[in-house]
């Protein structure tokens, strides 16, 4: 790679997305009252001198307030996945918050059991529960996995991203030993206090570390999405099923990426087992929500135990959690949008998405790989793909990245921010996947003149 090449396209580039943005730069600069000038500072995370302000949505296509009209790969990182305010959704919120009336009110709604079925059908467990942030989701399956089990200790996989749970902002340190993930924001206490941590695709190093007879539970996605995505090797879901259960540690699914493998996620894909499963964002099809779903075991021993507070304030639940109107949403979201014909249509997207930048990966002979996982495709910087998250981590590069994103956006392509990663939703068409695969390549020949 020709770095000034490189830095000099970054800068044209960077020049043409300020052109294009009068509008949200001024914005952006008025800005003085949100702390770091966004409504949630990782919206700060984005190629280009400023954000992009959004002026509409609908199915894969995002418009911002300078009038610019783009395809939507990003999707709002999964919260999205369903499409931008798909109809049927926007008509589930419209009867439940106008017509009905009363989007949280403390009372259950029919659709909540509806959902619940649901969600065991696709993904299996039997009993369910509702947040309204995967993060929520994450947090409270740990609790429960921790009263269950009397243990202390939570294992996740290096470079994973399980929200802002605390317990999951820890990698393998330089020495070996498990480290606080560099820049993790006010930690509560040392994360070695509260987790155990191994490399993905690591069996040897996940055995030692359950042998300490102290993790309650695993919590994972079973490929990693947020560091690339990196798949399991043949073998390795099923030896972190066998070795939780020799090690009485339970074990926890974060499908709330993962999803894009079909209508049950990998859980129903790969025929995973696991006894509990955590998911959000896409569900409410843009609307918050989130769920959780236990094992019809392990929901009676914890509905047993008379010594847990799991209606008041045991630590457990929101007030806003299950709410009439994310619930209505996920129904809708459920029953007619992420159906299983959307997910063939997506995938068989995606599959063309894959081949388009293969192809010119490969014509310009470039060291990268690329990896799908039912509806997502990313590209990494590193060929062979990255085997676990430390290897995708060292893959990274920032200027590489910001290049691709501005170049794609600036022509009308969005892309997720943190990642090189592609999304479909049902309403993205062949011609939105054959017009990313036109401009990837020219990107790329641009890159490598
Ligand atoms: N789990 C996974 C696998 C995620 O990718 C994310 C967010 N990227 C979360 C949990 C947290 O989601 P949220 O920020 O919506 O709570």
């Amino acid at each position: 790679m020709d770095r000034a090449r490189l830095q000099h396209l970054l800068d044209r580039e960077t020049a043409e997305a300020a052109r294009r943005g009068p509008r949200s730069r001024d914005a952006y600069g008025r800005a003085e009252h949100l702390f770091g000038r966004v409504p949630m500072t990782w919206m700060n995370k984005t190629a280009g001198p400023f954000p992009r302000y959004l002026a509409t949505a609908r199915g894969a296509r995002v418009t911002d307030i300078d009038g610019q009209e783009y395809i939507d790969f990003c999707l709002g990182d999964t919260g999205a996945m369903a499409g931008h305010s798909p109809r049927v959704v926007a008509e589930a919120v419209q009867r439940r918050f106008a017509d009905l009336g009363g989007a949280t009110a403390m009372l259950p709604t029919e659709d909540a059991e509806w959902v619940g079925a649901e969600l065991t059908r696709r993904f299996g467990l039997a009993r369910w529960s509702f947040s309204l942030t995967a993060t929520d989701a994450n947090r409270w399956a740990i609790r429960l996995a921790r009263a269950v089990t009397g243990r202390p200790k939570i294992l996740v996989n290096a470079y994973s991203y399980h929200g802002s749970v605390d317990e999951s902002l820890v990698v393998v340190g330089p020495d070996g030993a498990g480290a606080p993930r560099p820049g993790n924001v006010g930690a509560p206490c040392d994360v070695t206090l509260t987790s155990r941590v191994a490399e993905f695709n690591d069996l040897d190093r996940l055995e030692r570390e359950l042998a300490h007879g102290d993790v309650a539970a695993v919590l994972m996605e079973p490929a990693l999405t947020n560091i690339g995505i990196v798949l399991p090797e043949p073998g390795y879901l099923a030896g972190v099923r066998e070795l939780t259960r020799a090690h009485g540690t339970l074990l926890i699914n974060d499908e709330t990426h993962t999803f894009s493998a079909g209508p049950g996620g990998c859980t129903a894909a790969w025929g995973l087992e696991p006894d509990l499963l955590t998911i959000g964002k896409a569900i409410g099809g843009g609307v918050p929500a989130g769920a959780y779903g236990l094992s019809a075991d392990l929901a009676s021993r914890l509905l047993g135990r008379a010594d847990l507070d799991l209606v008041d304030m045991g630590g457990v639940g929101g007030t806003l959690a299950g709410n009439a109107l994310s619930v209505a949403a996920t129904r809708a979201t459920l029953e007619h949008v992420l159906t299983d014909a959307a997910f063939t249509h997506m995938t068989a997207l995606s599959e063309r998405f894959e081949s388009g930048v293969r192809a010119a990966v490969g014509t310009h002979a470039l060291p990268w790989s690329v990896t799908r996982l039912g509806a997502r495709t990313e590209y990494r910087f590193a060929d062979p793909a990255p085997r676990t998250g430390a290897e995708s981590a060292a893959a990274a590069d920032t200027a590489l990245e910001d290049f691709l994103h501005l170049y794609l956006a600036n022509r009308g392509i969005l892309l997720t921010p943190f990642h090189n990663m592609a999304l479909m939703c049902p309403d993205t068409t062949a011609r939105d996947v054959d017009t990313h695969t036109a401009v990837f390549g020219e990107a790329l020949a641009e890159l490598t003149a």
